[in-house]
């Protein structure tokens, strides 16, 4: 409360400058939400509140140098002489004075205040949101309800927030593929992680997994081991069927049925709780894995590596630097750029 006092004491004295300095005092504001941008101004001398909205989540900075040019538009159309804008954006008045700045809302501010001839004297200061000066709550409210009353915004794209769009964009598109990719083919890793993730599986468990047994889990979950249904498909082999088994020779028959490895699999009891090595990749915890890769060591199968003859490979040159990838996302991901 002490702290609140002492800033509304700030706030009166700075006003108080201001206005006997003859300055058009304005109050800007803006904040992002979910899918916009929004922002107003509000000056007082001449009962004028504008806010402003935009269709597309963009930064905060981008909407509080929006309103501010927006406010200078305002004070220019007045033929105010003198402008004191009053926003608690500091990172706006920083990116104003830094004349190095690359943004191309604060360098079109700039070109507007130089080459405005009426205007003798432009002064930007920090006022602290949140510290109930009703002024700036005043342009916070407007902002927030500018898609009712407000005037819409075309983006003025800055590079941050074109890229950071872009990313948006194509993780969103990269959700809806990865859902529906999941459905299709990858059972493996949607049993594991049926939405997309920000971090690999593998974060932080080098202690349990080196790099080449990453990479064998990681065909596995991705549907590319190198077993011989997976391989017949593409047809690098012409059937799919095990040399001694007679049945299908994919990756849940190697690592949980195949009789060539049963002696082997006697030492990982887990291996025979399950009849299908996804529901084992799913039931276990990531701890219990090293028990496949175990498994796959003591009984030297062959699941990484590839021995295919050169036109194989030259014909399998696409998903060979898919399954190469340690990151299984990355991987999933690289397989929807290059669809
Ligand atoms: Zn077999």
């Amino acid at each position: 409360m002490a702290n609140e006092t002492i800033i509304l004491s700030l706030f009166k004295e700075k006003i108080r400058g201001l206005t006997s300095k003859n300055m058009e005092i304005i109050f800007t504001d803006g904040s992002v939400s979910e899918n916009f941008t929004v922002s107003a101004f509000v000056h007082l001398n001449s009962n004028s509140i504008k806010s402003f909205y935009t269709d597309k989540k963009l930064s905060s900075l981008t909407a509080e140098l929006t309103v501010l040019e927006k406010a200078i538009d305002f004070g220019t159309s007045k033929k105010f002489s003198k402008i004191a804008i009053l926003t608690d954006s500091l990172g706006a008045i920083q990116t104003i004075k830094n004349a190095n700045s690359k943004n191309c809302i604060s360098q079109c501010i700039l070109k507007k205040v130089i080459k405005n001839p009426t205007l003798l004297s432009i002064e930007f200061h920090h006022i602290p949101s949140h510290s109930n000066i009703w002024e700036n709550d005043l342009a916070d409210s407007a902002a927030k309800n500018s898609g009712i009353n407000g005037s819409f915004a075309p983006v003025r794209w800055t590079l941050k927030d074109a890229i950071n769009h872009m990313f948006a964009q194509i993780k969103q598109d990269w959700e809806r593929e990865y859902s529906l990719f999941s459905l299709e083919r990858n059972k493996g890793y949607s049993l594991l992680s049926p939405n997309t993730t920000s971090k690999p599986w593998f974060k932080n468990k080098e202690d349990l997994f080196n790099r080449i047994e990453t990479k064998t889990l990681n065909r596995i979950l991705s549907g590319h081991a190198f077993d011989k249904y997976t391989l017949s498909k593409r047809k690098v082999y012409d059937n799919a069927l095990c040399d001694s088994c007679n049945v299908n020779e994919d990756i849940s028959h190697i690592l949980i049925n195949c009789s060539k490895y049963t002696p082997t699999r006697q030492n990982y009891p887990t291996l025979l709780k399950y009849n299908d090595i996804y529901r084992l990749l799913g039931n276990e915890p990531i701890e219990n894995w090293t028990l496949i890769t175990g498994f796959i060591r003591a009984a030297h199968i062959n699941i990484y590596y590839n021995t295919l003859h050169t036109a194989h490979l030259i014909h399998y040159s696409t998903i060979h630097a898919y399954t190469n990838s340690q990151n299984c996302y990355e991987l999933l991901f690289c397989r929807w750029q290059c669809r």
